[in-house]
This record gives C-alpha cells, structure tokens and sequence, in this order.
C-alpha cells in the first residue's frame, strides 16, 4: 500500500495487463504513479516477463554452422557412394544386355515372339521341327537358351520328344534331351554326335545313354545340320 491508497495486491492484478498494454490510460498512470514510490512492485514489475506470441524457433546459428558443415562432408561421402552404385548398377545391366542380346538377338531373327511368364520365346517352325530360343528375364543371367524342338511320335520307337541344344559351354558341344515315355534323358554329345562321358558327373546310364544316341541318330543328325544352317554363324 502507498499514499495514493491503491493496495499493492490490486496493482499486482494489474501488472500482467499493463506490461501488456491492453489497459486503459487511466490505469497505466495509476500503475506508473504506483510503480514510481512502491519498490516492491516496482521489482515484481521488472521480473514479470510478457509471454511471448508463438515464440519462434529461430535456430541457432552455430547450431546451424555444424549441421551445414556435417551435411557437407556427408555429402562428399554420399557422392561417393553413389558413384559407386551407379557404376556396379550400370555394370550390371551392361552384363545382363550382352547375355540377353548377344548372341540371342541374332540366333532369334525372322521369329514369332511368344511372351511367357519366365521370358520371351521366339520359335520358328521348319520342315518338321521348331527352333527355339528363350529370352531370359531382365536380370536372369541363366535362363536363356537356344534348341531345336523335334514332336511327335515321329519314330516307331515311341521318341516322343528330341531336343538338341547347341552350344554347350565346355568339351561338349551339344545337349540333346530325348523323352521315350520311360523317361527323359539330357545327353551331352560330342561335335561327332558321340556320347560324351565329360559332361556327366554319374555314369550309372551311359549304356542307356549311348544307346539312344545310336537309335536316334538319324534325327540328331538332321537337328544339328538344321541348328548350323540357321545359326552356323553364331555356333562357334
Ligand atoms: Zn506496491
């Protein structure tokens, strides 16, 4: 309380509104006139802090220095990492279009396309077989192939399938599947149109293996002939 009899606990009550100054002029001078010859309020005053509006985070510029200068270096690293996925990506396509393209774009010119759901066939018909070659899928390295197709009962020995799939990597230089309703058998043959043992890992069916070989000779033989006359260039 001071001489102008306005009790300190009123002027407390009035402190927030006037450090906000949403009073009204009289009030002001009344608190001013208050503030003038009380110390205490006038101290309390001093204290009272005005709440801010939405006090906004306004970063800290050191602060913002070292995050800048981390972003930086990350950066140099960041680069550099991607560099380095973008050239084994690259490397990777590269790979894969050179199996894909090279040799299958020239082994399937002049074919029908047929879309499947592991790849791309090309197929041709020709006298009385089917040349074939499996586009692989976009990054499947090792599905894609080349064969002749030969079908149907063509031999009184009940060869219901013949296969040959030239271009065997390694001594072998063809495969050739036959299906005789005991079963299917992948043989791997010499450029003689021998059996050729080097491409087996079991020998428990050579005499089979050889056998039909020597039944279905004739029929190889004609395969082979016809996978030169369209893919010589490419069979090497
Ligand atoms: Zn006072």
């Amino acid at each position: 309380m001071n001489k102008n009899g306005i009790p300190c606990n009123v002027i407390v009550d009035l402190l927030p509104l006037y450090k906000e100054d949403i009073c009204s002029e009289e009030t002001k001078d009344l608190v001013e006139e208050h503030l003038r010859s009380c110390e205490d309020c006038r101290q309390l005053c001093e204290q009272l802090t005005v709440p801010q509006n939405e006090k906004k985070n306004v970063p800290d510029e050191a602060e913002t220095f070292k995050k800048v200068g981390k972003k930086l270096k990350s950066g140099k690293l960041y680069k550099q990492v991607m560099i380095i996925l973008i050239t084994a990506f690259a490397a990777v396509n590269v790979a894969w279009l050179k199996l894909k393209f090279f040799p299958y774009k020239d082994y399937a010119t002049d074919m029908i396309e047929y879309e499947k759901d592991d790849g791309t066939l090309y197929q041709q018909f020709y006298v009385d077989w089917y040349y074939n070659v499996d586009f692989p899928n976009y990054l499947d390295f090792f599905s894609g192939k080349l064969y002749l197709w030969k079908s149907a009962n063509y031999k009184e020995n009940k060869v219901k399938e013949l296969r040959i799939i030239p271009r065997i990597i390694g001594e072998t230089k063809y495969a050739v599947t036959i299906n005789d309703e005991r079963g299917v058998y992948g043989i791997p043959i010499t450029g003689s149109l021998e059996f050729d043992p080097s491409g087996y890992k079991v020998h428990d069916n050579d005499e089979k293996m050889k056998q039909l070989i020597n039944e279905n000779r004739d029929e190889i033989e004609e395969l082979m002939n016809a996978a030169h006359e369209k893919w010589g260039e490419y069979l090497k």
